[in-house]
C-alpha cells in the first residue's frame, strides 16, 4: 500500500501514538492495562457519588488487570498475551482504571516505583485527574519524568467552566 502521509507507516492521515513510539523508541510500543485499585473523588463521594456518566464499574479499566493480583502479575500477564503477536515489543506500565494519582505518595511510589527500573518497562502512563494532582506529588511525577518514560493522561469533561 502506498504510504502518503508524513506521519504514517500504514497510511493514516493523523499521527498516531503507535507511529510516535515506534519512531522515538525505535520498535513497537505495548501499554499494558493495570488496575492499582485505586477509586476516584467522583466516585467516593469528594466530588461525587457514583462516577461519571460513561464510566464503568471497574473505573473506565475493564480491559486492565485483574486488582486481585499485584500489579507485577498483572504486567507480565499482559505482556505475555502482547508479545504473541509483538515478540519483539517493549512495554509501557499503564495505570489505567479509576483515578491513579488519588491516593497517599507512599502508595503511588508501592505503586509506580517497581516499574521505573524495569529493562522491559520503557515507561509509565498515569490516567489521573487534574483535581487529583497534590503540589506533593507534582513534585514525584517530575522526579518520575527524569528517571523514565512518562505520560500523565488527564481525564475532563469539559474545557468550559460555565458548563459545570
Ligand atoms: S473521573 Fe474517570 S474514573 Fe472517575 S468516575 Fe469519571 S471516568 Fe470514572
Amino acid at each position: 500500500m502506498e504510504n502518503n502521509f508524513k506521519y504514517s507507516d500504514d497510511n493514516k492521515r493523523y499521527h498516531t501514538l503507535t507511529y510516535y513510539y515506534k519512531k522515538k523508541f525505535n520498535t513497537k510500543v505495548c501499554k499494558v492495562s493495570l488496575n492499582a485499585n485505586f477509586t476516584c473523588p467522583n466516585i467516593d463521594g469528594k466530588v461525587g457519588f457514583g462516577g461519571c456518566i460513561y464510566c464503568s464499574k471497574l473505573g473506565s479499566g475493564d480491559y486492565a488487570g485483574n486488582p486481585k493480583e499485584s500489579l507485577i502479575e498483572q504486567f507480565e500477564k499482559g505482556k505475555k498475551i502482547m508479545q504473541r503477536k509483538w515478540p519483539n515489543a517493549k512495554f509501557i506500565a499503564y495505570f489505567q482504571a479509576n483515578t491513579n494519582t488519588y491516593a497517599p505518595i507512599e502508595r503511588l511510589k508501592e505503586c509506580f516505583e517497581p516499574f521505573i527500573e524495569r529493562d522491559d518497562c520503557i515507561g509509565l502512563s498515569i490516567a489521573t485527574r487534574s483535581d487529583s494532582i497534590t503540589d506533593e506529588c507534582l513534585d514525584y511525577l517530575e522526579d518520575i519524568n527524569k528517571r523514565t518514560f512518562l505520560i500523565v493522561e488527564l481525564g475532563l469533561q469539559t474545557i468550559h467552566e460555565k458548563n459545570k
